[in-house]
């Protein structure tokens, strides 16, 4: 199902969910979050490092508009949703929260809020502007890195800091419902915690699913297509640039070697589809959903 309602300045925000499909005992459905505008070209992504100028390619607009596809998951009864969008400009019904009512999913059933790092598209959208929590019964599952360091004091006044007041503001109303995760654990039933470093010191990617039914959640390991065919390329809001091409070369070789789906944040929606080599990089397939 898919549909789309009006906009707003902050986001083109929409109503769209997709879905949905079975992964091992969980069962997914993927709702838009609305989408976020990361920059001109040039300066979200290190075109110094891209040579060839191949990359104008890829895009046609001053900037670069991404999507923001949360992943709702229901396993053993209990809901969970991957990520939780930017924050909203006012307190009305967030694009996710809306698309998840319109999904069957109230806000108060979800348990769990599971972003893949804290940078503010993706821990945003646990508080509303007006102090109250969009998801009152949620806990939030994060890497013990990423809370340190963007709560951390020396953050404020560095090009993090936008990132850093927003994980203030959603974070820490909310130390006491945080369930830190680490490596190989499976931090919410049928989904284990992968640390893949790079982009921040605490990103985490995911597996759903068991057996030979799996679904690999990237997070931002990759922002935008351009980076499967020019994987080398520096990314500006990565913490590590170097770490983070060689966690994304890692990630993208894993997953081309494989017959694993994988599931993208900022892809266009829904961000589900299967990596394969392609010429010295790879390319993205699409799978409908
Ligand atoms: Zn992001």
């Amino acid at each position: 199902m898919r549909h789309r309602q009006a906009t707003t300045d902050m986001h083109r925000a929409s109503t769209v969910s997709a879905g949905g499909i079975k992964v091992g005992d969980a069962e997914l459905c993927v709702i838009s979050a609305g989408q976020l505008d990361i920059g001109e070209p040039q300066k979200a992504l290190d075109a110094a490092s891209c040579n060839d100028g191949k990359l104008r390619d890829f895009w046609t607009e001053s900037s670069i508009v991404v999507e923001q596809n949360v992943l709702a998951i229901r396993s053993q009864g209990r809901f969970a949703i991957l990520e939780s969008g930017a924050p909203t400009p006012d307190s009305s019904p967030s694009p996710l929260n809306s698309g998840l009512i319109s999904a069957g999913i109230e806000p108060e059933s979800v348990d769990a809020i599971i972003p893949t790092h804290a940078h503010l598209d993706h821990v945003g959208g646990i508080m509303r502007p007006d102090g109250q929590r969009n998801f009152p019964n949620a806990r939030i599952h994060l890497h013990p890195c990423d809370v340190e360091f963007w709560l951390a004091d020396e953050r404020l006044g560095t090009r993090g800091e936008r990132s850093a007041l927003v994980a203030r503001r959603n974070l820490n109303p909310n130390l006491d419902r945080l369930v830190l995760h680490v490596d190989d654990q499976e931090t919410f039933p049928g989904v284990t915690a992968m640390h893949t470093p790079g982009h921040t010191v605490g990103h985490t990617s995911f597996v759903i699913g068991s057996g030979s039914e799996l679904l690999f959640v990237v997070g931002d390991i990759v922002h935008h297509p351009c980076q499967l065919a020019y994987p080398r390329i520096r990314m500006l809001f990565d913490t590590d640039p170097d770490a983070g091409v060689e966690t994304r070369l890692k990630v993208l070789e894993f997953l081309a070697s494989r017959t694993m789906p994988a599931f993208f944040y900022h892809f266009p929606f829904p961000g589900c589809g299967f990596v394969e080599r392609a010429g010295e990089g790879y390319c993205f397939l699409p799978m409908p959903m």
